[in-house]
């Protein structure tokens, strides 16, 4: 139970981190890009108006516009590259300082179906021959003398590189943070198991608490029990009818709080593993059929019609006790729950897919219980009708020791029913 918290709490703070991490790279991946994109961009916006002073100057001074040499700018260090392009008025290519070879026909496809305002950066990106991405920055603006248009500047910067190096940051960042999450799980695998150790100490000692308490309780409720039930045959007492029924009441009280004390005392052992399981082969037809001829009277007072079907001999290697016990509660349950003139049916049978296995069907016609109800019925002190179960001396336990008997010969339980008109519990046990 402590190993399932353990790895329960170990996976939610590595996702709790793997969200951190996810978002922060998320955060910072888009801060940085916004950043630099908004200064290249600033950047290229100055280039572009320089250009188009430049040529106007140009324009002026020799009537064409001034060539421009091919050359790499000082920002090559980074690995990126502006180029430019100049039109006149008639779409015709007056001056250019070209880009990288690779890119140029990518380019001067973009500027040809140039839709952008005047002076707007555009990032754009498109595939070379070679299969590489490449993505461009580009700014355009008309050159004007005074009012009168003489062509267009188009700037450019090739930021390929810087992206391809931005990729290889990001693909960086979440292999680091996997590292990192495999780490931080181990780490809070860890603690975990350190921030258990206080919680198992307490579990531990509520639970000796409980065995030793329960233990301690037997004897003075024997003592009780005894002393109560030799009142009640005193021949010489002279007792008037009220203390009569204060003596029955007693005794009924001291019965239900024996039974509770020895079912808390059965599952704080089984709790600690402390329960020995005795294994021997057994008939485990001739066991129900001893058991029903037990609670027979029960039924009896009920008019409840008991009936046992199935297999005659069926021998199993089980713990002779538990079986029993297990069963008991079973059937106690169906004659408890039944009402008067009511049928319990104990169907009793071999199956041998999947697993060769022994099944037992205790079916009674009784007030069922409801969907939700038989998810929690198996759970301790849970009870349906608490003043109803306490009335028929009910503690609560009993469904979830046989559980536990069933947990520990490897077998299964599970109830099937309908309100108002019955249930079947079914119980398989591996052969
Ligand atoms: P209890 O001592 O109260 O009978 P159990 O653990 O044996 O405790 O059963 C838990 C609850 O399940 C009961 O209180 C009862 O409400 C319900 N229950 C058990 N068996 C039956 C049954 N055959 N028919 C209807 N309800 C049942």
């Amino acid at each position: 139970m402590f190993e399932k918290i353990r790895n329960r709490l170990t996976l939610r703070y590595a996702m709790v981190m793997m969200l951190l991490m996810m978002a922060f790279i998320v955060v910072s991946a888009a801060g940085l890009l916004w950043i630099l994109y908004q200064e290249e961009r600033q950047n290229l916006r100055s280039f572009t108006e320089e250009e188009v002073w430049e040529q106007v100057g140009m324009y002026k001074e020799k009537g064409t516009f001034f060539q421009l040499p091919s050359k790499e700018t000082e920002d090559s260090g980074r690995g990126s590259k502006i180029f430019c392009y100049v039109f006149d008025t008639n779409g015709q290519l007056s001056a250019a300082e070209e880009p990288d070879q690779l890119i140029q026909s990518g380019v001067l496809r973009i500027i040809y179906k140039w839709d952008a305002a005047d002076g707007e950066v555009k990032l754009k990106k498109f595939l070379l021959d070679n299969g590489d991405r490449a993505v461009v920055m580009l700014c355009s603006m008309k050159i004007y003398d005074g009012s009168q248009p003489l062509g267009t500047v188009f700037v450019g910067e090739d930021i390929s590189d810087y992206y391809r190096k931005l990729k290889i940051l990001l693909i960086m960042m979440v292999v680091i943070s996997i590292i990192f999450l495999f780490i931080a799980a181990f780490a809070g695998h860890l603690l975990a198991g350190q921030a258990m150790i206080p919680i198992k100490q307490a579990f531990f000692r509520q639970r000796e608490f409980i065995a030793d308490a329960s233990h301690e309780l037997r004897t003075p409720l024997s003592v009780i029990k005894l002393s109560v039930e030799a009142v009640q045959k005193d021949n010489d007492q002279r007792l008037s009818s009220f203390s009569v029924q204060t003596l029955d009441d007693m005794n009924s009280e001291v019965r239900r709080m024996a039974k509770m004390v020895t079912d808390l005392l059965t599952l704080a052992r089984a709790d600690a593993g402390a329960t020995n399981i005795i294994k021997e082969k057994f008939n485990l037809a001739a066991m129900l059929e001893m058991l029903i001829r037990s609670v027979g009277p029960l039924a009896i007072v009920k008019e409840i019609k008991l009936v046992m079907r199935g297999e005659e001999m069926l021998p199993i290697m089980a713990d002779r006790e538990r079986i029993s016990q297990l069963l008991l509660i079973l059937l106690d349950n169906a004659i408890k729950y039944t009402p008067v003139g009511g049928k319990v049916d104990i169907l009793l049978t071999r199956i041998v897919t999947p697993k060769a296995a022994v099944m037992i069907t205790v079916s009674d016609t009784g007030e069922g219980i409801s969907e939700e109800d038989q998810k929690l019925i198996f759970e301790r002190f849970y009870r349906v009708d608490k003043a109803r179960s306490r009335e028929e001396g009910g503690t609560g336990l009993g469904l979830s020791i046989a559980k536990w008997i069933v947990d520990i010969h490897e077998g299964e339980i599970k109830v099937e029913s309908t309100l108002g008109k019955g249930s079947s519990f079914i119980v398989s046990l591996p052969l």
